[in-house]
């Protein structure tokens, strides 16, 4: 069994609040929300984070990006806008090792981020 904890979303060892499932992506809330609407999107197989995807990663990322679209439409935040991140290591702050992007809307947000 996987140790990656996102994978054990996919596998359904842990539970999640899972708002959209196809082949390749699963989407679920965030468990610490940092915004009314914080989704993650992760693809179904194990990747590191964006640097890690082998070929066919392109395909992957174009999957994973508009399967956010989608659920941001879904979620009502496409007129008042939203945020997209992926975090990549130490500086970024990355926490799960399992490449997802957070998808974060419903209130204004600043920019630079911290
Ligand atoms: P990172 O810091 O790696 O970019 O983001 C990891 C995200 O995963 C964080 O926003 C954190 O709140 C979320 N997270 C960590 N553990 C769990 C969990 O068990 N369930 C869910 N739904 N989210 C989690
Ligand atoms: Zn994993």
């Amino acid at each position: 069994m996987s140790a990656c904890l996102f994978c054990k979303i996919v596998d359904r060892t842990i539970p999640a609040t899972i708002v959209h499932e196809d082949e390749h992506a699963l989407a679920f809330q965030d468990i610490h929300a940092q915004a009314p609407v914080h989704i993650l999107v992760i693809p179904k197989q194990h990747v590191q984070s964006v640097q890690e995807a082998e070929d066919g990663g392109a395909a992957l990322f174009g999957h994973l990006l508009q399967t956010c679209v989608k659920l941001a439409k879904r979620q009502g935040i496409s007129e008042s806008g939203y945020r997209i991140v992926t975090n990549v290591g130490p500086h970024a702050g990355q926490t799960v090792f399992h490449l997802h992007f957070h998808l974060l809307g419903g209130r204004p947000m600043s920019w630079p981020p911290g």
